[in-house]
């Protein structure tokens, strides 16, 4: 098995504030901003080597990224962790005693496969798994 970071999503109030520093002090620019209803975000991704950071705006207080930032503010939401196969992955986790988020591997950010991982189970830290490399 060899594993790679995926991306580290990251909760943020505003994607244009927070893309101001990627702008001004990184001068990058991110890959593209979509919309992934579903999980009730508006995604940017900002590409850092073969990995990406994931900046997350959530579409309203209701929706899971909503809550993490009335309860938790701004910061790092989860990790997430390219794998060969992701539903031989979560057999594992299931077969460890890990708490699934997800019952079954679901479709993710740019033709992806994911899985998330209870963090009560991952020592504070919200994982997702991801297969495939994402197309922009
Ligand atoms: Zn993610």
């Amino acid at each position: 098995m060899s594993i790679k970071i995926a991306h580290v999503g990251v909760a943020v109030n505003s994607l244009q504030e927070t893309l101001r520093f990627y702008h001004e002090v990184l001068q990058v620019q991110e890959k593209g901003i979509t919309e992934v209803e579903r999980d009730g975000v508006t995604v940017a991704f900002i590409g850092v080597g073969e990995s990406n950071i994931e900046l997350l705006e959530p579409l309203g207080p209701d929706t899971n990224v909503g809550k993490f930032l009335a309860k938790r503010g701004e910061g790092i939401h989860h990790l997430a962790i390219r794998v060969d196969n992701v539903a031989e992955a979560m057999a594992r986790a299931r077969k460890h005693g890990y708490q699934l988020i997800d019952p079954e591997p679901r479709p993710g950010a740019g033709g992806t496969t994911v899985a998330f991982i209870h963090p009560k189970s991952t020592s504070g830290v919200l994982m997702e798994l991801v297969e495939g490399e994402p197309q922009h």
